[in-house]
């Protein structure tokens, strides 16, 4: 089978998508209509469209979905994704990752971004939210792979001026210095491709930097309009350490409130051990969270109180967090996701609404495209958005060859509790074919 690489084109499949308005499309025998501008003309019914099935690429019987968002990851950490099971946050980092990133020279970024790009984009995920390390070269490099591959990023610069990991550079240096490169990397590469490439403004977290990096980096972001990433909560060593660095700070939440990072162009990772006043400014800010449950149980940091986050408000989707978590999946992250919260219900914690494998899927990709602003963009195949569409082999499914199942809800299932490493066989963005995905036999 011959799939497109360039947009126009049309692809008949299995179609499933979360809808903006809430539910969810489905079609056994679908289309998705792409013009040359990478953008969605027609998503519906083959029926509907009999002009439009005539010329369409015919996958069935593979599915049609939207690219999966990836909130938070980061990309020089790679290479040990899946070391260091169980370690404590702080002992992990020290031990498996900030070696790893004091290494990410420029040399290092050429040869793992491109690789990088292509396994996000074997794993389904066509907008992905990461941090690089401190090295603007090894940034610029991270970014013109992510040019040339074709996947939507959103990359930042690691800011650290606390504790870092590179003892050449004189620490009282460091925060003119993190704000100078992050500002050159704003000019060279934020909204570049018509807002494929974006960037986020990236302070480590509070345990790394000082009220003056968070300030001034929270600054930075609101006057260029970029997004500003950190971690919050994720883990009780790393709470106690943010109390005794902050104590004029009410809580986690507040160490940041107070540096102004706070809004609806921030996403904070994990969340996990919110108080109800934390979960509240969150709520009433409109910031963004990234929830990992794989990264949350792989390093044994806790489970997010999911149900009551949502009944508060709270915008929030999903984060695979490599290394932290050793799979780029999301479809694994939906699935660890919902064991996790079955978890909390076994031990009597949870009583909030039970998500069911539509809701997962929608958190993975239309809910992480709000959380980025781009619900108008991306997130669900619809007329009027730009063309990010993965292609997955339902065979791969199956428990046993023949088993084909009927109801979306049953496919969503499917999708997420018998997720299958190779099953994304193909993904677009504004309909350009990313590498990565096997190629079809
Ligand atoms: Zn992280």
């Amino acid at each position: 089978m011959e799939l497109p690489a360039t947009p126009p084109f049309v692809l008949r499949g299995r179609l499933l998508t979360p809808l903006v308005a809430g539910g969810t499309l489905h079609h056994a025998d679908g289309l998705v209509a792409i013009d040359a501008a990478g953008g969605i003309t027609f998503s519906g019914a083959a029926a509907a469209r009999p002009d439009l099935a005539e010329g369409a690429v015919d996958i069935r019987p593979w599915l049609l979905m939207p690219g999966m968002v990836d909130l938070h990851a980061h990309l020089p950490q790679l290479p040990n994704a899946g070391l260091g099971a169980g370690m404590d946050l702080l002992a992990w980092l020290e031990r498996y990752i900030f070696p790893l990133e004091r290494g990410f020279d420029v040399a290092t970024a050429e040869r793992v971004a491109p690789e990088a790009w292509r396994a996000f984009a074997a794993a389904g995920t066509t907008t992905a939210l990461v941090y690089g390390a401190v090295y603007e070269a090894s940034l610029d490099a991270t970014f013109r792979a992510a040019e040339s591959h074709g996947i939507r990023a959103i990359v930042g610069k690691v800011m650290m001026d606390r504790v870092t990991y590179d003892p050449t550079i004189d620490p009282s240096t460091i925060l003119d210095r993190s704000l100078a490169e992050t500002a050159r990397l704003i000019e060279r590469w934020h909204g570049a491709d018509g807002g494929r490439l974006r960037y986020a403004v990236t302070p480590r977290f509070a345990v790394s930097c000082t009220a003056d990096l968070l300030r001034e980096s929270a600054a930075l972001a609101a006057s260029t309009g970029t997004y500003w990433q950190t971690h919050v909560s994720e883990d009780p060593g790393e709470i106690a350490e943010v109390a005794r660095l902050f104590p004029e700070a009410l809580d986690y939440v507040d160490v940041y409130e107070r540096a102004g990072g706070l809004g609806e162009r921030t996403v904070l990772a994990h969340a996990v051990h919110l108080s109800d006043r934390e979960v509240a400014r969150l709520v009433d800010t409109g910031t963004r969270v990234a929830h990992c449950p794989i990264s949350n149980l792989f390093l044994a940091s806790g489970v997010m109180p999911l149900g009551r986050y949502l009944e508060a408000g709270m915008s929030l989707g999903l984060g695979s967090d490599v290394a932290g978590g050793p799979d780029l999946s999301i479809f694994s992250v939906m699935r660890l996701g919902s064991y996790a919260q079955n978890a909390r219900r076994v031990a009597g914690v949870e009583t909030g609404r039970v998500l069911g494998p539509l809701d997962w899927i929608r958190l993975g990709t239309l809910a992480g495209a709000e959380a980025l602003g781009l619900g108008d963009a991306i997130g669900s195949l619809e007329a009027g958005k730009e063309a990010d569409v993965i292609a997955i082999d339902p065979a791969y499914l199956a428990p046993i060859p023949g088993v084909v199942d009927e109801e979306p809800h049953d496919l969503a299932s499917r999708l997420i509790f018998r997720a299958h490493p190779d099953m994304v066989r193909a993904a677009w963005v504004r309909g350009r074919r990313l590498e990565g995905p096997a190629s079809p036999a």
